[in-house]
């Protein structure tokens, strides 16, 4: 289980591998795991770690606040799940997080008539014929 942070800074492309088995902080201070080379960014902004093959990210600056998804400010040590393709933003510095096992992994479609779980292979339900097109796709690790 490993995952991506991408960052850009000025038109410029950065990124930094999350292994996963421990616990990454970010930040402008050298000694951050992840250097973000940005004023707008606190020394010590934030952390991700990873729990059962899920990824959070912690805040850790009182005073720089870090949005998700553009929708709310995490508080200070204020925690929450990061999703494939999740985005932060610090200041003017935009972070998108990206699970690479998860999002590589084989899934399963949710049938919308029987709510049978069927591979993504398969145009229609097996059960019912009914059209995957609208099924409910499902990360593997939800029902491994
Ligand atoms: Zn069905």
């Amino acid at each position: 289980m490993y995952a991506v942070l991408c960052w850009e800074i000025a038109q410029q492309q950065f990124s930094a591998c999350l292994p996963g088995v421990r616990p990454v902080t970010i930040g402008r201070r050298a000694t951050c795991d992840i250097v973000i080379d940005s004023p707008l960014v606190a020394t010590e902004q934030a952390q991700i770690f990873c729990r059962r093959d899920r990824f959070y990210i912690r805040q850790l600056s009182r005073f720089v606040p870090l949005c998700v998804q553009n929708e709310y400010e995490l508080p200070y040590r204020g925690t929450v799940a990061l999703r494939d393709g999740a985005f932060m933003t610090v200041g003017t510095v935009r972070l998108e997080f990206r699970a690479m096992q998860v999002a590589a992994a084989p899934r399963k479609v949710r049938c919308n008539h029987c709510k049978n779980l069927l591979d993504v292979t398969h145009e229609n339900c097996l059960w019912c014929g009914t059209s995957l097109a609208f099924g409910e796709l499902m990360p593997l690790h939800e029902f491994a």
